[in-house]
C-alpha cells in the first residue's frame, strides 16, 4: 500500500498549493518501481500517476510521466531494461502528476501524444476547483505535438498499442490504452484501484463517464488481463468490476437523494459509502469528502 500513502502525501499537498510548489517538493527519496507484466510491457510506479511502458526491438513507449524532477530517474529505471531511446509519450489526460515529465522528454525528443483536450488544457493557465488550484500554461515543447480526437494505434515491439477517447469521465480528455498482444490496459485515471477516484468536475469529468469507461473495458478485458491504474496497485478485471460496482451503488443512491432535494449534510449523513470505506476510503480522499465532491458532480 506504499503507492497509497505516498499518492497521500501528493495530493494534499496539491490542495494547498498551486503546481509551482511542486518545484520545492522533496523528490529526493522517490524510488521507481518496476514491475513486469508481459515479455513487453511493464508498469512503473513512484510518486503521481502509474507509468505503462512498452519495451522492445523498436523503441520505449511511456504512458504517463509523473513529476519533471523524477525524469532522471524514470530514465535510470528505463536504462536497466534497455539501451534504445523513449520515442513516444502517450499522456492519459492534462493533470500535473501524469504530464510533469513532458518538458524533459520532449526535449530530449520523444513524440508526444494526446487527446486534443489535454493539449488544449496543457496550453493555457488552468484551474482544478476542487483543490483550489492553478497551474499555469506549459511551454511548447511539453505540449502534445500528435493530438487525436476518438482513437489511433501504434504498431511497435511486436505488439499493437491501441489508445482510445472516452467521454468525460475523469477529464474531458482522458485516453485509454490497450497492449492488445500483451493483453495489459492502461486505463489513465478513470480508475483509481483502492482509492475513491478523484473526478474532476472542473475539467469536464462526470461519474457516468467513469462508469461508462470501466464497462468498455469490462468488456474487452479476461481473466488474464493486466490493469494498470492511474493510481493504485496493478489490477485484475475482478478488481475493476468492484471499482465499477461500487461507483454505480453509490452514485444511485446520491442521485436519487438529489432528486428528492435533500441537502449534501443530509446525504453525507445517511452514509451513502458506509459498506465500502473499508476498502476504498483509506487514500486521499476520505469518505465525507468523496461524497461532497459526488454531490457537486451529480447535480449538475
Ligand atoms: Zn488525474
Amino acid at each position: 500500500m506504499k503507492t497509497n500513502r505516498q499518492f497521500v502525501l501528493t495530493s494534499c499537498a496539491a490542495a494547498l498549493f498551486a503546481t509551482t510548489a511542486f518545484a520545492q517538493q522533496d523528490f529526493s527519496k522517490v524510488q521507481i518501481k518496476t514491475e513486469k507484466l508481459s515479455a513487453t510491457t511493464y508498469m512503473m510506479t513512484g510518486e503521481g500517476g502509474n507509468l505503462g511502458l512498452s519495451v522492445g526491438e523498436d523503441a520505449v513507449f511511456v504512458i504517463d510521466d509523473q513529476f519533471a524532477p523524477l525524469t532522471p530517474k524514470i530514465k535510470e529505471a528505463i536504462a536497466k531494461l534497455t539501451k534504445k531511446p523513449i520515442k513516444f509519450v502517450l499522456n492519459t489526460h492534462w493533470h500535473f502528476d501524469h504530464t510533469g515529465g513532458n518538458e524533459n522528454l520532449g526535449k530530449a525528443g520523444a513524440l508526444i501524444i494526446a487527446h486534443e483536450n489535454v493539449r488544449k488544457r496543457l496550453s493555457a493557465d488552468g484551474f482544478i476547483a476542487f483543490f483550489g488550484m492553478k497551474t499555469e500554461a506549459e511551454p511548447k515543447v511539453a505540449l502534445p505535438v500528435i493530438t487525436f480526437t476518438q482513437d489511433m494505434s501504434f504498431h511497435i515491439n511486436g505488439d499493437e498499442l491501441y489508445a482510445y477517447h472516452v467521454a468525460h469521465a475523469h477529464t474531458d480528455g482522458d485516453a485509454i490504452v490497450h497492449f492488445k498482444n500483451s493483453n495489459v490496459i492502461h486505463m489513465g485515471d478513470t480508475f483509481f484501484n483502492k482509492l475513491y477516484p478523484f473526478i474532476d468536475t472542473s475539467s469536464g469529468g462526470k461519474v457516468d463517464g467513469m462508469i461508462g469507461a470501466a464497462n468498455r473495458v469490462l468488456a474487452i478485458a479476461d481473466d488474464n488481463t493486466k490493469i494498470i491504474p492511474g493510481h493504485g496497485p496493478l489490477a485484475s478485471r475482478a478488481d475493476l468490476l468492484a471499482y465499477r460496482d461500487m461507483l454505480a451503488t453509490v452514485s444511485t443512491r446520491i442521485q436519487a437523494q438529489i432528486k428528492s432535494g435533500k441537502t449534501l449534510d443530509e446525504v453525507q449523513a445517511s452514509k451513502p459509502t458506509v459498506e465500502f470505506d473499508a476498502v476504498w476510503g483509506k487514500g486521499f480522499l476520505a469518505p465525507q469528502k468523496w461524497v461532497a465532491m459526488m454531490y457537486e458532480n451529480l447535480k449538475n
